[in-house]
């Protein structure tokens, strides 16, 4: 049973110079079902966001660990793949129980690695949870097609079967969902896994993979490394591995697609975004408003789902003095405090990253009417908070406008009619999220019947599907053909076999062979 297995140190190497007694922790790899201490030379420190201790050390694995980890999943493949599915599905009932008991155990564990609310840990986890419990449909959702008597005799079937190892790597900002987007669905399927979380927060991968442990799945089947370009690039490589899953940002999830792609593997890429939320002025404001502070500033900006835009048609701009004085009322904290509203941001670098967008933007022209620049949080001086902050006036050739911020920084946008919001929409190279907010039925279904996104939410400002649908998000935020979870989950993680067959009683009489298609 892991639990302490992640906070037990066990020494690191810094420069080849290896320390045995340090009271710092260091993050296991999990290869054969075993927490494994890596004997890596290169470790990367990891910090508390909100007050920037060390927590842990994530070590770089070394070629031979990796290999290690893949064999084990190649060794795992043969007797798994044959393992039968309700077998299969029984391992998924009792993992969706041990996670639901454990929420609380994992959302410290992402407050501390990651920064965001326990609150909002909370729903990380419970996202996440949703796919394990939909995997315990499989017994349905791995069925394959019949169709009987298609000629005398004969009948076409077809039946989905696992790919062989597959790989994940995955982003900081949600570090338990994204795992649990991959290796269930994979494992599920009768496929064996290695995943690389990422290595900014791992530690709610390492708890969920001892959790499979205890559900009972077999030892190799899901393993784990750790590392960052050359642990992603020995996936990419490694002639075993058959399909892999990345989320993240795009210059990593490009490279990932066609390095992948190249060595002839599936790949699925979810990439970055930039959401517009349209605020028509016949919405109701109430709701619109909380709505809106809510999906721009929730997790400190940190999703990729996050409303970073808002486009406010006609006199709903009326209504923006009202949405800075709701701004204000959230509270920012250290996400362990009671009653945080926004915690901080991943590290310092990304802190400065956001500064300098909006500082660039000022300067461009964009107005600061709520700026969180300056910050400081009592107790927690050196960690790295922004306050929400909100730029008017943002014109669509500006920083803040072009590049996914990933932070609490709210870009409004005016305009006179929706056309001209989906005209905006429909020219910006992302298409993961959008949302519109109005009380009119006809100008909700031109919106979603015109819009070029992916994923588009009715007065819903984060429309994440639930897993019995699919994550779509499209053009620049998407690379690849079969999505993330629900059905297309399943179809990017087996490959269809199609039998046709003829059964006859008494060998046929023809004398000669056919040598022509049959008309
Ligand atoms: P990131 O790309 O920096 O890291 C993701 C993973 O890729 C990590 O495991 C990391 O080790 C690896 N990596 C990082 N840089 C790499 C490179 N140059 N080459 C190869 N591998 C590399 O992403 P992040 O900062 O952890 O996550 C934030 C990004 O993820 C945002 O852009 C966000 O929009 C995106 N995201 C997208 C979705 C989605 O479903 N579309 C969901 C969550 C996050």
């Amino acid at each position: 049973m892991l639990r302490n297995l992640v906070v037990k140190g066990s020494g690191w190497q810094v420069q080849g110079v290896r320390f045995r007694h340090s009271t710092i922790p260091t993050t296991k790899m999990f290869i054969n079902n075993e927490m494994v201490d890596s004997s890596s030379s290169e470790w990367i420190d990891l910090h508390n966001p909100a007050t920037n201790e060390v927590v842990t050390r994530v070590p770089k694995c070394s070629q031979a660990e990796m290999e290690q980890a893949v064999e084990a999943a190649k060794a795992a493949f043969g007797s798994w793949s044959k393992t039968s599915i309700l077998t299969r599905q029984q391992i998924m009932f009792k993992y969706q129980h041990i996670i639901r008991n454990n929420m609380k155990l994992l959302a410290e564990n992402i407050t501390k690695e990651q920064g965001k609310t326990l609150v909002d840990a909370e729903g990380d986890v419970l996202r996440g949870l949703q796919v394990v419990e939909h995997t315990c449909s499989i017994t349905n959702l791995q069925l394959g097609e019949h169709l009987s008597g298609f000629a005398k005799d004969m009948d076409t079937y077809s039946i989905r079967q696992p790919l062989g190892v597959c790989a994940g790597i995955t982003p900081f900002n949600f570090p338990a969902m994204i795992p649990l987007w991959m290796f269930p669905v994979a494992a599920v399927c009768g496929n064996t896994y290695v995943i690389k979380p990422s290595e900014r927060d791992p530690g709610a991968c390492m708890l969920l993979l001892d959790m499979l442990k205890e559900a009972g799945m077999p030892a190799g089947v899901v393993n784990c490394i750790h590392g960052t370009h050359d642990a992603v690039n020995f996936i990419c490589d490694n002639p075993d591995i058959k399909a892999i899953s990345f989320v993240g940002s795009d210059i990593a999830g490009k490279h990932i697609y066609e390095r992948g792609s190249k060595n002839g593997k599936r790949v699925q890429s979810n990439m970055g975004a930039k959401n517009h939320g349209v605020i028509i002025p016949d919405a109701s404001k109430e709701n619109t408003l909380n709505q809106l502070v809510g999906a721009a500033f929730g997790a400190a900006g940190q999703r990729c789902m996050a409303l970073s835009t808002a486009i406010f048609v006609g006199n709903a701009n009326n209504w923006i003095p009202e949405l800075i004085e709701r701004s204000k009322q959230l509270k920012v904290n250290a996400g362990h405090e009671p009653g945080t509203d926004v915690g901080p941001v991943i590290s310092p670098q990304s802190k400065n990253r956001i500064l300098d967008i909006i500082e660039k933007s000022i300067k461009e022209g964009a107005k600061c009417i709520l700026d969180g620049r300056n910050i400081t949080v009592p107790g927690y001086e050196r960690g790295n908070f922004v306050g929400p902050t909100i730029l008017t006036n943002v014109t669509t050739d500006m920083t803040c406008y072009k590049e996914e911020v990933f932070g609490p920084v709210l870009v409004i946008l005016s305009v006179d009619t929706m056309d001209e919001a989906i005209n905006i929409i429909n020219r910006n190279p992302y298409g993961n999220g959008t949302a519109i907010f109005t009380t009119n039925g006809a100008t909700a279904r031109k919106f979603v019947s015109e819009v070029d996104v992916g994923q588009v939410g009715v007065n819903v400002p984060i429309p994440v599907p639930l897993p019995m649908f699919s994550f779509t998000g499209s053009r620049g935020s998407f690379l690849g053909d079969a999505n993330f979870y629900g059905k297309q989950g399943i179809n990017f993680y087996t490959q269809i076999k199609t039998v046709t067959q003829m059964w006859r009683e008494q060998d046929a009489t023809d004398t000669r062979a056919a040598v022509s298609m049959p008309v």
